[in-house]
């Protein structure tokens, strides 16, 4: 029996007309270049507007792409920074019918070119900053005939408008095209590390269920009272949803524009009284230091407002969690999620009866967290076979929700899916437990993870505990060959400035935590570790380089065995 309830398709023009109407004048402010310094850095300005003007500014930009003619579903992408014209970008796009496509500008040339030919983007909306790649872009992407500049431009660039003059030129969309909730309202390409990215189409009804289960108190905590800074990149999967989220509750909206520098994002949130922001743990590891910099010197920042940093995109070590309770009491709480989950799956937020601060709180603070409402998480073995919920049982995750991929854009093969009872589940790629209460722990991707003598090592649990070891700043862990166990730990550290660590060091540091035969068998001094276009150690790279190191003469070979 059918029930009596309006079948409403949930669309992203709800969440434009809220902004427009309901949240009219909560503010968005953005951080955007306005020239340069002595060292030729640029600085930043302050721009401030609300989501009244956004909203009616996106609505132009809707009825601007609707005159070039474009067919309903057609892509458009962006290579932008967050700022409140990417914003109008988010709610404009998707509103007037097509799909709002973000590439990642941290991404190879090449890669970029590769991801709007393979998207069939016609039109690019791309940051003033990055107008240097026009010409090449245009030589590279042939189907690409409409380019719009975000922002002023000191000299025009021949056959390309700026986007605010040319979305003056139409008057706001009077009304939205007939959107079904499955459309597709975005697309996000996965960074490749593995073989060639892969597309994700989010939609209509996937981005608004998401803005809706991302808001509550125990998930990202965005209401109307709060400013949220998002420093992950809007081109990285949406930002984590933030914008969508923010304008859903009428939070006000920060954006760091191109500046992600310790110094000018803690300035930033206090200025803006941020209470929400939201990174990856390198960004969060530069903050740190900036404010220990700050208090030592005498002139700490006032960051009383800010009530939750969510940390995802790779694993919060336990001491960067306590770094910022223990001497700043500020809460970093950690998220996990995928460009093929939209991407929030879980939130690490401590249940009642645990206090956050105590070695317990610490422990669930560092797991990745319990799944959000809707999201489904589960661990099965090599055969497809549960694998137990009890803490300690490692098993490839699977994943499946209503925001979950089900299938990449023009990609035939199926190999990330597998159906169980008839139900169709993601497999992420990550190794993972769950423990009886469903808090997920990541120990490793599935490629990273290290095979010594037939049994697993999670190089994640042995970095964590690493880096928190007071000489070291930074550390990687990776498989090294091995004759007899096939591969073996290997830690990659960047000792803290001005000071070292051995190998024994390290070891003596972190066995009471582990089985002596996951200790790592050597260690390796490194000014920096390679970081990839999302922000994350590029493992990959380390790989090439180090994976001998135990059988080969290596000249910088910081310790023997
Ligand atoms: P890519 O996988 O292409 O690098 P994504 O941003 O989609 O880009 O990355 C998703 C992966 O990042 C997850 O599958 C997981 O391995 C890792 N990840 C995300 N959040 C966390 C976290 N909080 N802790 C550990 N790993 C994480």
């Amino acid at each position: 029996m059918q029930s009596n309830m309006m079948p409403v398709p949930l669309t992203i023009p709800f969440i434009l007309e809220r902004a427009r109407t309901t949240y009219a004048a909560r503010e968005v402010v953005s951080l955007l270049p306005v020239g340069r310094n002595e060292q030729g850095q640029p600085i930043p300005g302050r721009h401030s507007t609300t989501y009244g003007a956004v909203a009616e500014r996106a609505l132009r930009l809707g009825a601007a792409l609707q005159a070039l003619g474009l067919a309903q579903g057609e892509r458009v992408a962006t290579l932008a920074v967050n700022s409140f014209r990417h914003l109008e970008a988010y709610l404009g796009v998707p509103s007037a019918g097509f799909v709002l496509h973000t590439v990642n500008i941290r991404l190879h040339p090449e890669q970029v070119a590769w991801i709007l030919n393979h998207a069939e983007d016609r039109v690019l909306l791309i940051e003033n900053v990055f107008g240097a790649m026009i010409p090449a872009l245009r030589a590279a992407c042939p189907k690409l005939e409409h380019i719009y500049v975000l922002g002023p431009t000191p000299q025009p660039i021949a056959g390309v408008e700026g986007y605010d003059e040319w979305i003056a030129g139409h008057d706001p969309l009077r009304q939205y095209p007939p959107l079904d909730e499955n459309d597709a309202a975005g697309m996000c390409y996965t960074s490749g590390t593995t073989g060639n990215p892969k597309g994700v189409l989010y939609s209509h009804r996937s981005t608004v269920l998401h803005s809706l289960a991302s808001a509550p108190k125990d998930a990202l905590n965005v209401g109307e009272a709060d400013a949220v800074l998002p420093i992950v990149p809007m081109f990285h999967v949406n930002a984590w949803g933030l914008p969508y989220t923010c304008a859903m509750f009428g939070a006000k909206q920060v954006f760091a524009g191109p500046f992600t520098d310790g110094p000018t994002l803690a300035r930033l949130m206090q200025d803006e009284q941020v209470s929400i922001s939201a990174g990856v743990p390198t960004i969060w590891m530069g903050l740190l230091a900036e404010l220990d910099r700050a208090r030592n010197e005498g002139g700490p920042y006032d960051l009383s407002g800010m009530e939750r940093m969510i940390v995802g995109g790779s694993a919060a070590p336990e001491a960067l969690i306590r770094g910022f309770q223990e001497r700043h009491d500020l809460k970093l709480v950690q998220a996990w999620g995928m460009t093929e989950t939209h991407p929030l799956g879980t939130v690490s937020v401590v249940p009642p009866g645990v206090q956050a601060s105590s070695d317990e709180g610490y422990t669930l603070r560092a797991k990745q967290g319990r799944s959000v409402p809707l999201i489904e998480i589960k661990l099965l073995n090599e055969h497809n076979d549960p694998v137990p919920h009890d803490g300690h049982s490692m098993g490839r995750l699977m994943v499946r929700g209503p925001w979950v991929v089900d299938s990449y854009f023009k990609d035939e093969g199926q190999h990330n899916f597998v159906t169980l009872d008839g139900q169709l589940w993601f497999d992420t790629g990550d190794i993972a437990t769950i423990n009886e209460k469903g808090f997920m722990q990541i120990e490793d991707r599935a490629k990273d993870l290290i095979k010594s003598g037939g049994e697993w090592i999670s190089s994640v649990d042995l970095e964590n505990a690493i880096m928190g070891h007071p000489a070291v700043a930074q550390c990687a862990v990776i498989a090294m060959d091995d004759e007899k166990w096939d591969e073996r730990p290997l830690a990659v550290v960047v000792p803290r400035a001005g000071q070292t660590v051995t190998h024994a060091e390290i070891v003596e540091f972190i066995a009471p935590k582990f089985a002596r035969w996951w200790l790592p068998d050597a260690t390796v001094l490194t000014d920096n570790i390679p970081i990839g276009a999302t922000g994350k150690f590029l493992k990959r790279e380390l790989r090439q380089e180090y994976r001998h190191y135990k059988t080969k003469d290596f000249p910088h070979r910081a310790d023997t065995f």
